[in-house]
C-alpha cells in the first residue's frame, strides 16, 4: 500500500464516526490493530473499485448516484450489523458491491438495461424479474461472478448472491438479510418511493429484529449522518440527501395527503351523485317545461291546436272503449275584428287573455280548454253528454258576456257563438274529423242564427 493519497483516506475512514474508536488513528500500523487487516484491506479495495468504476461514467447512467446509494447501503449495513450484534467484517464492502452487477449490465448494453428500467416502472415487477426476462440472469448473478473472478472471498460474494432471496442460505442469511434491509435504508435517502421503503423497514426490523420505533428512527438517522461524511472519502458528492426527520415529516404528510384524498373522494363521489340527481331532477323540470312549451299556446296559456288534436284523439277513443258520451264545444268571438279595429291589437290581445281566463274558471278540472285558432277556442269535456254539454256551454257564454276587460280607462265586452257537439246524440262510432266537423257546422249555425248563442 504505498499511495500516500489512498493511505490518507484510510486514516480518515478509520477515524470516521462510522468506526467510532476512543483513540486517534495516526498510522496504518494502528488502524491495523484496532480495525484488523481484513476491514483496511477491504477499505482499499472499496476505495479502488468506486474509483475505478467513476472513470467508467457513461450515457445517461448516474454512475455519481449508483455509488451515493452504494455507499449508504454500506453505511446502513455496518451500522445495522453492529445494532443487531451481527459480527461480520464484511458487510460494508459488501453491501457497497451487492448491486454491483447493475453497474456491469448498464456499462455493457446501455440501452438494454435502460430498457429494463422501463419495463420496470412500467410492469411494477422486481429488477431481478425484468432483468432475468431481459437478459436470462439478473444483477445478483452477474455481481457475484464478477467479484468471483476477482477471487474475493464467499464472505463478500455469498451475501450478494442472496441479498434479493426471499430464503437466503446459510451461513450468509443474516448478513444477507441486512444487506437487504441496508438498500431499502438507503433508498429511503435516494430512492424514488422514499415513503413506501420507510415503512417496509420499519415493519420489517419489527418482526425479524424486534426493533422499537425510537430505534429504528435513530438508526436511520445514522444512516443520513454517516453516510454524508463516508461519500467524501470516496470524493462522492453526498447530493441532496435530505434528513431523516425531513423524509419522515414528509412521509407523515402524504399519509396525510392519502387520507386527506381518500375523504375527498368520497366527498366528491357524495357530490357527484347529489349532482346526477338534480341533473336528472332539472332534466325532468327541463323537459316537462319543454312540453309545456310544445303544447302551450304563447298568448293565452292555454293549450294549443297541437295538443288539442292529441288529446281529442285519445278522449274519443276513451269514450268509445267505455262507452262513456264525450262533448266537445267551439267558441268562437263575435265580432272580434271590431274590438282590433275600435281598442287596437294589444287590447284585443288583452280580451283573448281575460276570456280564456273566464273559460279556465268556469270548466270542471277534467276538461281541457285549448286555443284552436285566432279568436277560436275548443273545449272537450270528457265523460260529458249533450245535455250537461249544454248547461256548461251556457255557462260559459254567459260568464263571458258578463267580463269585462279592463283596457286603460275604457271597459270591453264581447260575446261568443259556440257550436256544440255530444258523442250520444249519434247512434254511430264517430270519428275526430266527423266530430270537429259538426262542431264546426254547429258554430257555423251560431253565427248565422245572431250569434251569442250556442247550437247543437
Ligand atoms: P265573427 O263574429 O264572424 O267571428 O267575426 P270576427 O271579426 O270575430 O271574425 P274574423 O275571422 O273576421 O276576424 C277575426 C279577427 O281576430 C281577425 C284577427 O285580426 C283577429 N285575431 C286573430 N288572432 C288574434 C290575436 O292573437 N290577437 C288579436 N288582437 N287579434 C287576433
Ligand atoms: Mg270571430
Ligand atoms: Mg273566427
Amino acid at each position: 500500500m504505498a499511495d500516500p493519497a489512498l493511505v490518507a483516506r484510510i486514516m480518515k475512514l478509520a477515524n470516521s464516526s462510522l468506526y467510532g474508536l476512543s483513540k486517534r488513528v495516526d498510522s496504518l500500523a494502528q488502524a491495523t490493530v484496532l480495525i484488523g487487516t481484513q476491514n483496511l484491506k477491504n477499505i482499499a479495495l472499496s476505495f479502488a473499485i468506486v474509483q475505478d468504476f467513476q472513470e467508467a461514467r457513461q450515457g445517461s447512467f448516474d454512475v455519481n448516484l449508483f455509488w451515493r446509494r452504494a455507499i449508504s447501503t454500506a453505511v446502513a449495513a455496518e451500522i445495522l450489523a453492529k445494532n443487531i450484534g451481527h459480527n461480520d467484517h464484511d458487510i460494508f464492502i459488501s453491501a457497497l458491491l451487492q448491486d454491483i452487477g447493475v453497474l456491469i449490465m448498464f456499462l455493457s448494453d446501455a440501452a438494454a438495461f435502460t430498457e429494463v428500467l422501463d419495463k420496470k416502472r412500467v410492469s411494477g415487477k422486481s429488477l431481478c424479474e425484468t432483468e432475468k426476462e431481459q437478459f436470462g440472469f439478473d444483477h445478483t448473478e452477474i455481481g457475484n461472478h464478477l467479484l468471483d473472478t476477482w477471487n474475493l472471498p464467499d464472505t463478500i460474494c455469498g451475501p450478494i448472491r442472496y441479498h434479493h432471496s426471499k430464503e437466503p442460505k446459510e451461513p450468509f442469511r443474516n448478513s444477507a438479510l441486512i444487506l437487504g434491509f441496508a438498500d431499502k435504508m438507503s433508498a429511503m435517502y435516494h430512492g424514488t418511493q422514499s415513503n413506501k421503503k420507510a415503512i417496509e423497514v420499519r415493519q420489517g426490523l419489527k418482526v425479524i429484529y424486534q426493533f422499537e420505533d425510537e430505534q429504528i428512527d435513530g438508526i436511520v438517522d445514522a444512516i443520513g449522518e454517516k453516510a454524508c461524511e463516508i461519500m467524501e472519502l470516496f470524493t462522492i458528492k453526498p447530493g441532496d440527501m435530505k434528513p431523516f426527520s425531513q423524509i419522515m415529516q414528509e412521509a407523515i404528510e402524504e399519509l396525510g395527503r392519502m387520507n386527506f384524498s381518500y375523504e375527498q373522494l368520497v366527498l366528491e363521489l357524495k357530490q357527484a351523485k347529489q349532482n346526477a340527481e338534480q341533473l336528472a331532477i332539472n332534466l325532468k323540470q327541463a323537459n316537462d317545461s319543454l312540453r309545456e312549451l310544445v303544447f302551450r299556446d304563447g298568448l293565452t296559456g292555454l293549450y294549443n291546436h297541437r295538443y288539442f288534436q292529441e288529446v281529442i284523439e285519445s278522449e274519443l277513443q276513451r269514450s268509445v272503449r267505455y262507452k262513456h258520451p264525450l262533448s266537445l264545444l267551439l267558441i268562437d268571438i263575435d265580432y272580434f275584428k271590431n274590438v282590433n279595429d275600435t281598442f287596437g291589437h294589444p287590447a284585443g290581445d288583452l280580451v283573448l287573455k281575460e276570456v280564456s281566463q273566464v273559460m279556465l274558471k268556469l270548466v270542471r278540472q277534467i276538461d281541457i280548454v285549448a286555443r284552436y285558432g285566432g279568436e277560436e277556442f275548443a273545449i272537450i269535456m270528457p265523460e260529458t253528454g249533450k245535455v250537461s254539454g249544454k248547461v256548461l256551454a251556457q255557462r260559459i257564454r254567459r260568464g263571458i258576456e258578463q267580463h269585462q276587460t279592463k283596457n286603460n280607462n275604457q271597459l270591453i265586452t264581447v260575446t261568443v257563438s259556440i257550436g256544440l257537439v255530444s258523442t250520444d246524440m249519434a247512434n254511430i262510432e264517430i270519428t275526430r274529423k266527423v266530430l270537429i266537423d259538426q262542431s264546426d257546422q254547429a258554430l257555423y249555425k251560431a253565427k248565422r242564427n245572431g250569434r251569442n248563442r250556442i247550437e247543437m
